[in-house]
């Protein structure tokens, strides 16, 4: 009786007869593990082959000019992940202007300072005990 192999995928590990005519088979003929095996070979291709990179994306180029809709209509299949990238745009730019009116804020309170003498206080500290911490800035405007 032949030997039983393991299937090397995590999520399957079943005992399966190789294909006596492929060498060290790792991975049973299930559709999801030959996935997984196919992928981690072109990981692993991708990462050491140089030239196997740039025919990839050679091929994906060529791909991509003879099919310019694509992504269009793959949006248009696809209208919740249109959504889904329009609503994180959203939020992306929501939190640019409150960065932004945050700076601004910052800003203006400095600018609106007028030169003289001022009190450097920690924050939370009692008005009335005020005279004890006698560490007075002088402020000079640069402009
Ligand atoms: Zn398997």
């Amino acid at each position: 009786m032949d030997k039983m192999h393991r299937c090397t995928n995590p999520s399957c590990r079943r005992n399966f007869l190789p294909n006596p005519r492929v060498k060290n088979q790792r991975y049973c003929n299930r559709k999801d593990c030959q996935r997984v095996r196919k992928t981690l070979w072109q990981r692993e291709k991708m990462a050491n082959d140089p030239d196997y990179k740039a025919t990839q994306r050679d091929c994906r180029k060529r791909w991509l000019k003879q099919n310019p809709d694509y992504w269009r209509e793959y949006r248009i299949r696809n209208p919740q992940y249109t959504e889904h990238n329009r609503l994180l745009q959203k939020k992306r730019d929501r939190k640019r202007r409150l960065d932004n009116l945050a700076k601004m804020d910052a800003l203006e309170r400095v600018s609106r300072l007028e030169s003289g003498t001022y009190y450097l206080m920690p924050e939370g500290v009692d008005l009335a005990k005020m005279d004890a911490l006698n560490h007075r800035f002088i402020l000079i405007p640069t402009t």
